[in-house]
């Protein structure tokens, strides 16, 4: 009877057993909800103008980066980004090559073909255009926001040269030209843009050159970039004023902007645009009106007029006391951005998060017996001259 007993118990638990099995799944999701959210940096309107995110310096595996195109347009949407340019090397086109060694057919001698990819001598040799249009296509499917525009990068010798981007492009194959003033040249008769990309790179100075002088002289050229990456041109900040030219703060990224940024806590490097709309007209016209601020590494270098109007759309400045007793204002300061700004009085800095108020206390002048305007030094930015700007903030905006 106990022997009976025992069977059946086993039999019992057989089933139960496979009766449990049949309700694990196959395939548990961990984590039910995993929709991507994209950064938003929340910047002011600026007398009148919306202000844009823009990168417009960009490598895909068809140069030298490690990204493709369709995942550049995911990348820039996701860090917050309104404008972006793929500009991938004319002359400098090594993923090409590795692909041309994946795909390249055998000759009958068991030889790889040759790759006759081109250079600098013997021409571009590729559809440049293709490269935007898997960008652009990316976009027009998933119904992503962004403003692409038609570029390349033309690179030479650092020291006589250097590298270009030539951006608002109607046709990237047909501007190549073994010269690069010659080719500048066609790049404006297509209406396009020219910047100089990072002028100190693998150099001792970030003067011009000979070559420079020309270009420049010319009027061919319409931007510079005051920082590349996370680097900084102080020297370049005095030329674009000088001779009027806009200022850019670029990625030049290769890799991908999460090992360059977003791994050591940093925003992605960019260009503040001042435009109308986000179209390529509005963008073209604010470039081509100097109204831009580049934006890196935490710092903001531009022309003193726009750091000074872009700070004062984005802090809101209030008068809360005046107590006549003890002859002082007191103030809250609050900071309707996603950047921080580092104020200054004295020696001392005071760091306003986004959105976050501090109340400051200014008193009277000794001489002048007059009250204080609020008045800082703003320590994250910088305008000609390595200095930065002195910035009274508006009142009851
Ligand atoms: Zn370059
Ligand atoms: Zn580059």
């Amino acid at each position: 009877m106990k022997k009976l007993f025992l069977i059946l118990a086993f039999a019992g638990l057989c089933l139960s057993n496979a009766e449990a099995q049949k309700k694990i799944p196959h395939t548990y999701r961990l984590v039910g909800e995993s929709k991507a959210r994209r950064t938003e940096i929340t910047l002011p309107q600026v007398k009148g103008y919306n202000v844009y995110k823009g990168d417009f310096h960009i490598h895909t595996t068809y140069s030298d980066g490690g990204v493709n195109p369709d995942s550049r347009v995911t990348e820039a949407w996701y860090d917050g980004l309104d404008i972006i340019a793929i500009t991938d090397h004319y002359e400098n086109r090594k993923g090409e090559r590795n692909f041309f060694k994946v795909v390249a057919p055998y000759n009958e001698d068991g030889k790889p073909t040759k790759y006759l990819g081109g250079n600098a001598k013997n021409g571009i040799k590729a559809d440049f255009n293709a490269i935007h249009n898997e960008a652009a296509t990316k976009l027009e499917k998933s119904g992503i926001p962004m403003l692409l525009i038609k570029g390349c990068e033309m690179a030479r010798n650092n020291n006589t040269h250097g590298h270009f981007n030539c951006l608002f492009l109607k046709d990237i194959n047909t501007v190549y030209d073994p010269d690069m003033a010659k080719a500048f040249r066609k790049v404006k008769e297509q209406g396009g843009l020219i910047i100089h990309n990072h002028p100190g790179w693998r150099r001792k100075t970030s003067d011009k050159t000979e070559f420079h002088n020309q270009v420049y002289n010319e009027g061919l050229i319409d931007g510079v970039e005051v920082v590349n990456g996370l680097s900084f041109y102080p020297h370049i900040v005095r030329r674009c004023i000088d001779e009027k030219l806009a200022m850019f703060a670029n990625t030049d990224i290769h890799s991908t902007t999460y090992a360059n940024y977003g791994s050591i806590g940093l925003h992605r490097t960019m260009t503040l645009v001042l435009a109308k709309d986000l179209t390529e007209k509005a963008v073209k016209d604010a470039i081509l009106k100097r109204r831009t601020i580049a934006y890196a590494g935490g710092s903001l270098i531009g022309e003193e007029e726009w750091l000074s109007e872009f700070l004062n759309a984005a802090v809101d400045c209030r008068l809360v006391r005046v107590d006549e007793k003890k002859g002082s204002r007191l103030f809250t300061i609050t900071n309707m951005s996603s950047i921080t700004y580092k104020l200054r009085r004295g020696k001392t800095v005071y760091t306003l998060e986004p959105f976050k108020t501090i109340t400051y206390s200014f008193g009277k002048d000794k001489e002048k017996k007059k009250y204080l305007a609020p008045k800082f030094t703003i320590e994250n930015m910088w305008h000609a001259d390595f200095k930065h700007p002195v910035i009274e903030l508006k009142l009851d905006k």
